[in-house]
């Protein structure tokens, strides 16, 4: 069950903003909540509505008990909406159909929240359908909307709402989040080392281009240690064969830059950063190859790779300069 206190850890600001509102009974007629896919903005909205209608609130936490909360939970309170988009758009007649349910008294109270996800979807009709809407607010309506481009909104419609940036996840709030959505410990800290974008890391994970580049920094690494004089032929045949653009080429060198990072925690015993947690015996033979101090130059020329790739240096160059640099 999702709570303030468990919200106040992954969004601080937003949580403490909301939460205060409340104490304060200060709560807003319309909120703009915008942040990346993933990052809590329908959990907080929906929370937020047991907040404000919860009949046994013990401080800012809803009971999760009541028959507020309980109905909110299952998505079906008479007097929280959500809205979402009908095909590719928010169309006005779906604002109209919420205008009129809000025309009719609450069954237990006035109170009433009404929640529209992708907020930027809504058609320009539907947008100033809303903006009636919001320009004539009864005292206890909240509208919340959500969105994960604001700019892409009207700026009246903007003017009208408090705004609340969500926070991309710091690496350790997005790996428990990969974990929640089924993903192994293994693939979490992975993805959580590559992007703070939930979406991308769920895709990447069930990528085959991208399994398949793990595989082969993994056999990169072998060749320079074990083969270091076909590690060039190997750039040539089967690296550059997997990696064909400047952005795949990117990933790679990303995925070999943790490589190398494991190398300096595993020679430092921070096994707890260590992401390749399931390729500890490989890291152990990598520190027998590269010393902290040969792992951290490594990293610096992965880092000068990466610049040169985005200098427009032709991508089997960088790769060959980069090789020859870190087979020591
Ligand atoms: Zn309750």
């Amino acid at each position: 069950m999702i709570t303030w206190a468990k919200m106040g850890r992954l969004q601080p600001k937003v949580s403490k903003m909301l939460t205060n509102s409340i104490q304060k009974d200060r709560v807003a007629h319309a909120y703009l909540f915008q942040g990346s896919k993933g990052t809590g903005k329908l959990s907080v909205s929906l929370l937020f509505a047991k907040s404000f209608l919860c009949t046994n609130r013990n401080g800012v936490e809803p009971c999760q008990e009541c028959k507020n909360c309980i109905r909110i939970e299952s998505g079906n309170h008479p007097d929280v909406h959500l809205i979402q988009p009908e095909g590719q758009s928010i169309k006005k007649e779906q604002i109209l159909h919420l205008q009129k349910e809000f025309t009719y008294t609450g069954l237990e109270s006035n109170q009433k929240v009404y929640i529209i996800e992708n907020a930027e979807k809504m058609t320009t009709n539907a947008a100033n359908r809303l903006l009636k809407f919001l320009e004539e607010p009864s005292k206890e309506t909240v509208a919340m909307l959500l969105t994960e481009n604001g700019q892409s909104l009207l700026d009246t419609i903007r003017s009208r709402c408090q705004i609340l940036a969500f926070q991309p996840l710091n690496p350790e709030n997005m790996r428990q989040r990969l974990i929640e959505e089924n993903m192994t410990e293994t693939t979490a800290r992975l993805m959580s080392a590559l992007t703070n974008n939930l979406e991308e890391a769920i895709t990447l994970s069930q990528d085959e281009w991208f399994a398949n580049a793990r595989k082969l920094v993994i056999q990169l690494i072998e060749v320079l240690q074990n083969k270091p004089s076909e590690a060039l032929l190997f750039i040539n045949n089967q690296w550059m064969d997997h990696f064909k653009d400047r952005d795949a080429l990117q990933q790679g060198l990303n995925l070999l830059m943790i490589w190398f990072k494991d190398i300096v925690y595993e020679h430092v015993e921070n096994d707890a950063a260590i992401v390749f947690i399931n390729e500890k015996e490989r890291i152990q033979k990598s520190t027998y190859h590269w010393s902290k101090q040969q792992a951290t130059s490594a990293l610096t020329y992965i880092l000068e790779a990466k610049r040169k790739l985005v200098a427009n240096v032709h991508p089997t160059l960088v790769m060959e300069q980069l090789t020859l640099q870190i087979q020591r």
